[in-house]
């Protein structure tokens, strides 16, 4: 997103009265969108991350790491063109500095994307994040660190920012977050206190304690207070036993992540490659977790995912089919006196049990499903994992991969925007139940000045819906441009684009340089290769509840699709040379084996009776992320896939067989890097080397304070970040805690790295 519009957002009560007119004109804009830029073809595949980093205040005399909220203004200098010096440092850095949800955050972003089809780019991400947090540290004070940290550990707990502030804001009416801690801008006090207006009552998250020895049944964190009727909450059932509660967005949103997109060379294979990632979103989330402690207490899971989901769920408790706190209203915030009658006529027969009750309460965004029955509930949150494919049977024609019956979740639509897109003929079916799933949704924020569009020109309304439909993976389309705009300057413009939005953010930047690049690599090898990962979407939310488990990549498993009908040919990846990819195999049995022992492994044992994945099995199994990335006896993994494609498409021609032999070391040192980025992500899998999760859960375990309460204290919270400050700095004064956390083998890679030897000996 970036831009803010600047404007004045509207209440919700007024805000409400335009939902429709907002849909109705985002489904025009959305048709023209599509009109404009149907038939482009041959994009380049470009692609970006973004990084969204935390302000902490590291204060050592008191030995006390606060969320810094007054330190916002570097975003304002970072972009501002009055300020020429400073505009630079971003410009020139090829730097772009985004706003996020907390006052104490920041996002960047490169400011033009990277090259997918050059090496050098692929090398150069870790460069640009680097940069990054050299260019805002340069505008912080010394103690005021960007640290990528997926959650605070103690927010939401007492004083926890910089400089402190009370819980009595009344956007949030939190019990535990003030409202100084979102962002001043006016577009997200309005997002959270609308959020709160339409769901009729505060946001409620309840993570599982984590069992330990000394923990209580009850959040003992819970204050009683009179100050908003809200204030009962909890004690009315928002709050559950044996969880930590927590009532706002902000403890979603003021979480970080990392996220990468990608443009894909036309339409249709930007709806392939959307679906052939979504059976990988669980998995990546799983092998990055790194939230495993909230609001000060630790969690009985890994990961910030469904934490986010809950804080933005503005869904009444009627859209829930929850029964309503004692004396709360059902609907909500839903404008349902206006609504009622007109609907009710033109409804017909056919309702649910609900049906009358939410044809009262929908009136004209009454949501049907495909045959036309008034739904009865809306069962996700508008941040949650993908609803469906888009893909049709036609994409691979002549051997369909998607099939229908993939598509098996109770997914409501807003029938009214379906029909307006299925009567089009730039939308088929799946494109059509996507687009009308997300506008099922109403508008969260509204800005007065922007409510009348030119629908020619203007995509406000449509991205107003599109971007609060915050799933697992974004489909994005092209923006709309003016009439006068010929095909060579629309094909100038970023074109259709995938999102990849799960994964958690990692300490140090050259573990999201490896993350980011893992996963482009595995984008461009499906658009390469062209396996088939279909699933059923339910077995894809399943996987999204595993991967929320303690040690998720090391003990849990994954419905995958079957390894013998991924329709690629495995005989591609036999006996076909690894050996330049020898630099992590000092364990001699590492996956990626300079001597081919896991590949001849794989090679030996295919076809062997007794092999679980035969030719004619299932359609899914169950596979460890060790299995899916890195292989097993059976198939070569998403690994062996992407040195495949390393070496098919980005290895020069410089390089034969191994870095030994290579004469020109700066081709090397790339082969190393890339390999340095893989092995993170094999061994992170492999449980060789812990997840950040793991490791924080660790920390606070051993910590000599820790009293087997959960609690994070102030004390232990402090020495969490000097620990991931350090790690962040690769601080060579700390060699333990840098090899606990990467290993020894990439401890001893980044150690001669961060001195300049790039090849090993
Ligand atoms: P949002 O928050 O909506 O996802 P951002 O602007 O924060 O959007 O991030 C978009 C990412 O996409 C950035 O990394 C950016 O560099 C990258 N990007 C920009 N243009 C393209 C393009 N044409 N193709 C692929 N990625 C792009
Ligand atoms: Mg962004
Ligand atoms: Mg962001
Ligand atoms: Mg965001
Ligand atoms: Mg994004
Ligand atoms: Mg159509």
């Amino acid at each position: 997103m970036g831009l803010l519009s600047l404007g004045t957002p509207l209440d919700w009560n007024t805000s409400r009265k335009h939902n429709e007119h907002i849909r109705a004109n985002g489904i025009v804009q959305l048709q023209n969108i599509f009109l404009q830029h149907k038939s482009r073809r041959n994009d380049h595949f470009y692609w970006g991350d973004e990084v969204e980093y935390m302000l902490v205040d590291v204060n050592e005399k008191e030995k006390k790491a606060r969320l810094a909220i007054d330190k916002d203004y570097i975003l304002d200098d970072l972009n501002d063109p009055e300020k020429p010096e400073l505009l630079a440092l971003s410009v020139d850095n090829n730097i772009s500095f985004h706003p996020e949800y907390g006052r104490f955050m920041i996002e960047a972003t490169p400011l033009r994307p990277y090259d997918g089809n050059l090496l050098d780019d692929y090398l150069y991400v870790e460069e640009n994040m680097v940069k990054r947090r050299e260019v805002s540290q340069s505008q912080l004070p010394e103690n005021v660190v960007p640290l990528t940290l997926t959650s605070f550990p103690r927010m939401g707990c007492g004083v926890f920012t910089s400089p402190s502030a009370r819980p009595i804001g009344p956007a949030s009416q939190s019990l535990f977050l003030p409202d100084e801690i979102i962002n001043k801008h006016m577009r997200f006090p309005t997002l959270t206190a609308n959020i709160r207006k339409r769901r009729g009552h505060k946001v409620a998250i309840n993570l599982p304690f984590y069992p330990d020895e000394n923990t209580k049944l009850i959040d003992d964190s819970i204050p009683k207070r009179d100050l908003f009727p809200s204030d009962q909450e909890p004690f009315l059932g928002a709050a559950k036993p044996g969880h930590v509660y927590m009532d706002l967005m902000g403890f979603g949103m003021g979480s970080s992540c990392l996220q990468v997109t990608m443009q894909a060379a036309d339409i249709e294979q930007a709806r392939y490659l959307y679906d052939a990632l979504a059976p990988l979103t669980p998995v990546m989330l799983a092998v990055s977790a790194a939230a495993p402690i909230f609001k000060g207490f630790l969690v009985n899971q890994d990961v910030r995912w469904n934490v986010i989901s809950g804080a933005v769920d503005d869904r009444t408790f009627v859209e829930r089919d929850l029964e309503p706190y004692q004396g709360f209203d059902l609907f909500g915030g839903l404008d349902v006196a206006d609504l009622v009658k007109a609907h009710i006529a033109s409804l017909g027969g056919g309702r649910g049990v609900n049906g009358d009750k939410l044809a009262n309460a929908y009136g004209d965004t009454l949501m049907h499903t495909l045959d036309s029955k008034p739904i009865q509930k809306i069962p996700k949150s508008r941040y949650a994992s993908i609803d469906s494919y888009l893909s049709d049977e036609k994409y691979h024609s002549s051997s369909p991969y998607f099939q229908k019956s993939y598509n098996d979740l109770f997914s409501p639509i807003n029938k009214k925007a379906y029909d307006q897109l299925i009567a089009n003929k730039n939308f088929d079916e799946p494109l059509a139940t996507h687009f009308a799933h997300l506008f099922i949704r109403d508008p969260l924020v509204i800005f007065s000045e922007l409510l009348e569009q030119d629908n020619q020109i203007d995509n406000d309304h449509f991205e107003n819906i599109q971007l609060t439909n915050w799933q697992t993976l974004r489909f994005k389309p092209p923006a709309l441009y003016p009439s006068s705009y010929g095909d060579e300057e629309l094909a100038q413009k970023p074109g259709w684009r995938v999102e990849f939005r799960p994964m958690e953010i990692q300490l140090n930047d050259f573990e999201n340089a490896a993350y980011s690049v893992f996963l482009i690599l595995c984008g461009k090898a499906i658009l390469k290769y062209n396996p088939d990962f279909y699933i059923p979407i339910l077995k894809i939310d399943e996987n999204m509840d595993t991967a929320h488990k303690v040690d998720a990549a090391r003990s849990e498993k994954f419905w995958f699709k079957n390894p013998y009908k991924w329709k690629l040919d495995f005989k591609q990846f036999e006996g076909y040379d690894l050996s330049w990819f020898d630099r992590f195999i000092n364990d001699g049995n590492d996956l990626i084996s300079s001597n081919g022992v896991y590949l001849n492994g794989y090679c030996k044992a295919k076809g062997k009776v007794g092999c679980v994945h035969e030719e004619n099995g299932p359609n899914e199994v169950r596979l460890t992320a060790d299995e899916l990335i890195n292989g097993s006896e059976c198939f070569p993994g998403l690994i062996r896939m992407i040195i495949k494609y390393i070496e098919e498409e980005l290895l020069p021609s410089t390089f034969v067989n191994s870095y030994k032999h290579c004469k020109d070391k700066e081709t090397a040192r790339q082969m190393i890097a890339l390999q340095s980025y893989l092995a993170l992500i094999s061994k992170r899998a492999a449980g060789k080397i812990p997840t950040i999760a793991r490791f924080l859960r660790d920390f606070v375990l051993h910590h000599p304070s820790y009293k087997k309460d959960l609690k994070v204290s102030d004390a232990i919270n402090y020495d969490l970040v000097e620990a991931s400050i350090a790690i962040t700095n690769f601080d060579l004064s700390k060699p333990d805690l840098l090899k606990q956390y990467f290993g020894d083998e990439l401890f001893n890679y980044l150690k001669a790295r961060a001195s300049g030897i790039w090849t090993p000996k």
